[in-house]
């Protein structure tokens, strides 16, 4: 018998001292208040939702120790301490010397693309993120994904589902080298699940551009996750400690593409980060035109003062093990109720398998977003569709642009629900799927041309 708390039944490492009231209500006023959200999750109001699980972006609460940052922002439009003192937590969590702040990951994105993508241009990666794929496609470039295939099986169990097929990626630079800007890897694998990249395989995914003679960026959101699967799953890693780990992944990349929404718990910025002082004088234009002045670019001091602070909260290993272990134990609950989830369960959510779920709906009737709805029905639950419907069109074909699984995301908040609000999630959705039959699919009544799932509405197939 160990020692009780560091089991894995741990409670949360930190007690409450703010409270935020949520609201229950009745089936009825859900069943209302959808419909008039075109049965589209993005249209509701937060008070309306009970346990909001729609991501993790951003949702984080932040310790008393960021708050009392806060309060010690340098509001200096040029040279603020609190990005001095960013910059010191970047270095030491990362390792690198050079970053731009931007107002979130997709002004990084966005900064970076401009910087390398050119029309026609292929841009490989794990798997592209939703908005990583559409700022590829805005600078006229193609998308790549090279993930490997057991991260299509929703039942395979293996430790890295995130990796980069090697194979897949040489052959491809092989074929197009000359039209491959940059190579990307995304930790954890956010649109595969949330599922980890072994150390091994960011090693040969930068041996292999350096073959190529190809930058390597790291899309680093969820990176303290990833270096805790590291250290719990691949041998050699369960003695080092996770900035040793971070510092080991950020090595092999030339930088990064950072939203700190996520692993920097806080609710808004972001960063690009790099090893070449050279790339970041060229990146400050950019910052300058889209972001602001490169001591700031969109966020307040304050708010960089957080993010620095936050930085070095998420790779402790308390944290990490209490998120880790809070995540996979929604996922072992509603194993135990026979609901079907995507496995193993990943580092930020849980994802519903809605093609196994509701296998009557076809495809074009978006299972996902139906069973969406039917959980925030039944419990006030706010998960998010990760299928067809997020997935968009094909530029070419104008088809919707099938993804190989029909998923419902439940975003676990980052140090904000408790596990009491985990088995009520569990319940609902067992409830729903004893009376599976009984739902039907969904058709577009607007359909936007770009990001669709955010304003999509819909109507029931009847
Ligand atoms: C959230 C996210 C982004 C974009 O970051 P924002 O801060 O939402 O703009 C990019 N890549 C991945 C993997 C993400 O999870």
């Amino acid at each position: 018998m160990g020692n009780i708390i560091d089991e894995m039944m741990a409670a949360e490492p930190f007690r409450i001292k703010m409270v935020e009231p949520i609201k229950t209500t009745t089936k009825e006023e859900r069943q209302r208040k959808i419909k008039e959200a075109g049965y589209n999750v993005f249209n509701l109001e937060s008070k309306d939702v009970y346990i909001d699980l729609l991501t993790d972006s951003g949702t984080s609460a932040m310790s008393d120790n960021q708050w009392a940052g806060m309060m010690l922002g340098d509001e200096a439009y040029a040279g603020s301490k609190n990005f001095y003192n960013l910059k010191d937590a970047i270095k030491e969590v990362m390792g690198y010397d050079y970053f731009l702040p931007t107002h979130q990951g997709r002004a990084a994105e966005n900064v970076l693309f401009q910087l390398y993508v050119e029309e026609g241009n292929y841009v490989p990666n794990n798997m592209h993120f939703d908005t990583t794929k559409a700022h590829v496609q805005d600078k006229r470039g193609r998308p790549v994904n090279l993930v490997i295939d057991e991260a299509y099986d929703a039942k395979k169990n293996v430790p890295f589902k995130g990796n980069m097929d090697i194979d897949k990626l040489d052959n491809f630079l092989k074929e197009h080298s000359d039209n491959v800007p940059i190579v990307l890897l995304t930790v954890t694998c956010n649109s595969g699940g949330g599922q980890p990249v072994s150390m091994e395989n960011i090693k040969e995914v930068s041996e292999i551009c350096k073959k190529y003679n190809k930058p390597f960026y790291l899309d680093a959101c969820r990176f303290a996750e990833n270096a805790y699967f590291i250290k719990l799953r691949e041998p050699g890693y369960a003695d080092k400690s996770i900035p040793e780990i971070t510092r080991e992944m950020f090595s092999y990349a030339d930088g990064c593409t950072m939203s700190s929404k996520k692993d920097a718990l806080v609710n808004i910025g972001g960063f690009l980060a790099m090893e070449d002082e050279k790339l970041l004088d060229k990146a400050k234009v950019l910052g300058v035109l889209y972001e602001g002045f490169p001591t700031y670019g969109g966020m307040a001091g304050r708010d960089m003062e957080a993010m620095a602070r936050g930085l070095l909260e998420v790779v402790e290993e308390e944290y990490l093990q209490y998120r880790i272990n809070q995540v996979n134990y929604l996922g072992e609950k509603l194993k135990e109720k026979k609901v079907p989830i995507l496995e193993p369960v990943g580092g930020h959510a849980v994802y519903l398998d809605a093609g196994r779920f509701l296998p009557n709906i076809p495809k074009d009737q978006f299972p996902g977003q139906a069973l969406t709805v039917a959980l925030y029905e039944e419990g006030g639950i706010r998960g998010v569709e990760i299928g067809t419907v997020l997935s968009g069109r094909d530029p070419e074909t104008g088809d919707h642009d099938y993804p190989e699984l029909e998923l419902v995301r439940l975003t676990i908040p980052r140090r904000v629900y408790t596990y009491r609000h985990m088995d009520v999630v569990a319940e609902a959705a067992k409830i729903i799927h004893d009376k599976r039959d009984e739902i039907g699919g969904y058709k577009f009544t607007y359909e936007p041309e770009i990001l669709r799932h955010f304003t999509a509405r819909f109507a029931p197939v009847k």
